[in-house]
């Protein structure tokens, strides 16, 4: 195919997880009666660019319709992080309540509620009916649309600039990044910065992050990659940070290209030498990938097949799209993992899309006293075995399947 940031040529596939219905999808009981939609599930590489890309792709219309059940809020340590990054970019940015603190995917305004404490001014563009309805009722601005460059040029148009542009985990949700970054770069004002935070490349490949792959994410970044946009876009990257957010994400500032506010930190020059070195720019790098993925499904096949001759009871916590990835390549059925806990009650009472695993609330752990609790947000994992500490009272194990299986 045509890599969709260069135009060059992507073949090379990076990763082959078969196919699944988008990983959001959930289902109600009426749904239940229906066939689901499934896609291919394949990634590959352009050498051009370097940019990993999902090779075929639903419409966005139908991977985020006005039921996506997914609100930030619902992580104690999502909101913590959001509380750290308004603090540090208050500080860092000397913005005060003459600034305007922009947020592209404000999902249900978590994170611009903390700017808004501080008195800032705070629009937040978000397409998703029920989530910006949730961030309007915290008493925010929402534009209720995908960001485009017409969408911004609109904006820019009515007097929008902003000091800060945050948008943080929707780069990599977004077909078109060059578009999308160069939309991003006209909301900007005169000294205006914006920050991307996404899951990084070296991370999803070091620690086999194979489900962090759905139809939603179209693309896996790398710095290497993600400068092709910035710089395509008219900006420049200024800086870059590493997180521990989703098992390991960059945070990058970006600036207009050539802009006397600041100049360019040698953290940029450090980590594109980094991901150099790591071997992002050669095809070796992505080919070992599929056969990892494999080993680390194999593995947790044969702990649930295991456990279900001996008698044992394996219950899944964090209806996900993580989990969704991961138990639809693995082809896990409730027979091997009958329920999986949420505390998200939008999704409990519905199945997951394609393992059709029913989600439940929480005092069913208490209930069916599990012998495992298969903890499907790795990245969650310290908070939730924290949450669900009491399980140690009879005896339970956590299990995390990635990046190999652990009991623990
Ligand atoms: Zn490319």
């Amino acid at each position: 195919m045509k890599c969709r940031q260069c135009g060059g040529s992507a073949e090379s596939v990076f990763a082959d997880l078969g196919s699944s219905p988008p990983s959001n999808a959930y289902l109600s009981r009426a749904g239940l009666m229906s066939p689901e939609r499934w896609f291919p599930l394949r990634v590959v590489v352009c050498e051009s660019c370097w940019l990993v890309q999902t090779e075929d792709y639903a419409t966005a219309s139908e991977l985020f319709d006005s039921d996506y059940a997914y609100f930030s809020g619902f992580s104690s340590s999502w909101v913590d992080h959001c509380a750290a990054y308004t603090e540090t970019m208050v500080d860092r940015f000397r913005l005060d309540g003459d600034s305007t603190v922009v947020e592209v995917a404000s999902n249900d305004g978590t994170l611009l509620s903390f700017f808004a404490e501080r008195g800032l001014s705070c629009i937040g563009i978000e397409p998703t009916a029920s989530t910006a309805e949730a961030a309007r009722e915290l008493g925010l601005d929402v534009v209720g649309e995908f960001l485009t460059v017409d969408l911004a040029d609109r904006l820019s148009t009515g007097g929008l600039s902003a000091d800060l542009l945050v948008a943080n985990n929707v780069v990599a949700h977004v077909p078109d990044i060059v578009g999308f970054v160069s939309a991003c770069g006209r909301l900007l004002g005169d000294g205006g910065v914006a920050t991307f935070e996404f899951p990084h490349l070296l991370q999803l490949v070091s620690e086999c992050q194979f489900d962090t792959i759905y139809h939603e994410h179209f693309s896996y970044l790398s710095l290497t990659a993600f400068e092709h946009a910035v710089v395509a876009s008219g900006l420049e990257v200024f800086d870059v940070e590493e997180l521990a957010t989703h098992g390991g994400s960059l945070r990058v500032f970006v600036q207009p290209a050539g802009s006397c506010d600041r100049s360019v930190e040698s953290t940029v020059g450090a980590m594109l030498h980094m991901e150099e070195e790591a071997g992002v720019q050669r095809s070796d790098y992505y080919a070992g990938f599929q056969a990892e993925a494999e080993a680390v499904k194999d593995e947790l096949l044969r702990f649930l097949l295991k456990a279900k001759t001996e008698g044992r009871l394996v219950l899944g916590y964090g209806a996900a799209a993580k989990g969704n990835t991961l138990l639809n390549f693995a082809g896990v059925r409730p027979d091997l993992l009958p329920m999986v806990v949420d505390r998200n009650p939008a999704k409990q009472g519905k199945w997951l899309p394609g393992s059709r695993v029913p989600i439940v609330a929480e005092d069913e752990i208490d209930r069916l006293r599990p012998d495992h609790v298969l903890i499907l947000p790795w990245n969650l994992r310290s908070e939730v075995a924290e949450q669900l500490a009491y399980v140690r009272n009879w005896g339970a194990t956590f299990v995390t399947a990635i990046p190999g299986l652990e009991v623990w």
